[in-house]
């Protein structure tokens, strides 16, 4: 199939069953496009358009976002996840406003150099909102060039990557690229999916390499197998006797960076003495009740995480806990939620008020 016919073939597909009416496909700026394509980066789109909505009612323009405190971004983003992405969004928003002037750029080498771009995401601002022939190689588009020429290999090793980037240059058209783009994106999205594409309804399917080797399945190649690391902690839902629970911000860098978590003690620590020990050392408190919860584990891309969590009561009202390093607060469950939370923080919260509604 030549290019030509390519494009020409996805577009018309896109004519008939490309989507049309998403809320990122209204109004469509560099700064709306950025944001949609940076929350799609990892998660569905039904998913993202009500995060989408209210992140743009909060924050209508890239000024809006950069003059906010990140903790106010943070907490738009509890729950979508890789919170990398909303800290990299609010310090490019920053060097839109203090170098841009507050205007996106639309030079292709400037949009990349903003934190938490890539060049996938580089090329769909441009095409989608500029109209620029750039081509863009997200999750979705990869899989349905990889199957369409049935490219072996894993797509993160670099060879298989610059395999699949020459054939995402050749595809582009001058013509309609936000069309097609988001045409390609869609296609990935609806048919050419994961699990049980629907080659049946696909447009490319007389020229697709493993749909007609009956080998689908078999393109992209999965990431090579890894086992991944488990470390473990233990986290202390301390609850003062208002009922309030002790929050800690966790540092810029590093897991969960800049949002708020509970404080941890060494996974070393194995049974309640150690933990009320703890707290009169480091708080100068006496807890009235421990309680060792089941444990959790949470997985990040490179290690699990075994969680313990420990409910324990604290007899006194203390206005400040003195914590060495990052900032605390005393958490109110009923009236607050204004902070970004890690997502077993979260999840722990809501056990502990599941816990105390049974009461
Ligand atoms: S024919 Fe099947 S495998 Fe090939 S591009 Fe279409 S949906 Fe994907």
């Amino acid at each position: 199939m030549t290019p030509d016919t390519f494009a020409a073939t996805v577009l018309d597909w896109y004519d008939r069953h490309g989507r049309k009416d998403l809320p990122w496909q209204r109004d469509r700026t560099p700064y709306r496009v950025w944001v949609s394509e940076v929350m799609l980066q990892q998660t569905q789109v039904a998913t993202v358009i009500p995060y989408f909505e209210r992140f743009m009612a909060r924050f209508p323009t890239v000024i809006a976002l950069a003059d906010a405190e990140l903790d106010a971004v943070l907490h738009l983003w509890s729950g979508l996840g890789y919170y990398a992405r909303a800290r990299n969004l609010h310090k490019a928003a920053r060097v839109v406003r203090d170098v841009y002037a507050g205007t996106f750029p639309s030079d292709f080498e400037a949009v990349q150099a903003l934190p938490g771009i890539g060049r996938s995401t580089a090329g769909a601002i441009l095409a989608l909102a500029c109209a620029q022939r750039q081509p863009i190689l997200d999750g979705n588009v990869k899989r349905v060039l990889a199957r369409f020429h049935a490219v072996d290999g894993w797509p993160g090793e670099a060879a298989v990557l610059a395999r699949l980037w020459d054939c995402a240059e050749r595809y582009t058209p001058q013509r309609r690229v936000a069309d097609y783009t988001q045409a390609m994106m869609d296609l990935g999205a609806t048919v050419c999916t994961r699990a049980r594409p629907g080659c049946a309804q696909c447009p490319l399917r007389v020229a697709c390499q493993a749909y007609r080797a009956d080998a689908v399945a078999r393109y992209p190649a999965p990431r090579p197998r890894r086992d991944l690391p488990v470390r473990a902690t233990h986290m202390l839902l301390l609850r003062n006797a208002r009922g309030d629970v002790l929050l800690q911000q966790r540092p810029p860098q590093g897991i969960w960076g800049g949002l708020w978590s509970f404080p941890e003690v060494a996974a070393s620590a194995e049974g309640p003495a150690e933990v009320g020990m703890w707290c009169v050392q480091t708080l100068g408190l006496t807890a009235t009740r421990l309680e060792a919860w089941p444990a959790l584990r949470h997985t990040f891309s490179h290690f699990h995480l075994d969680i313990t969590p420990w409910l324990v009561e604290l007899g006194e009202n203390r206005a400040q806990a003195v914590l060495e390093g990052q900032p605390t607060v005393w958490y109110n469950t009923r009236t607050e939620n204004v902070r970004g939370l890690a997502a077993p923080v979260q999840r722990l919260l809501e056990r502990l008020q599941q816990q105390d509604s049974t009461l």
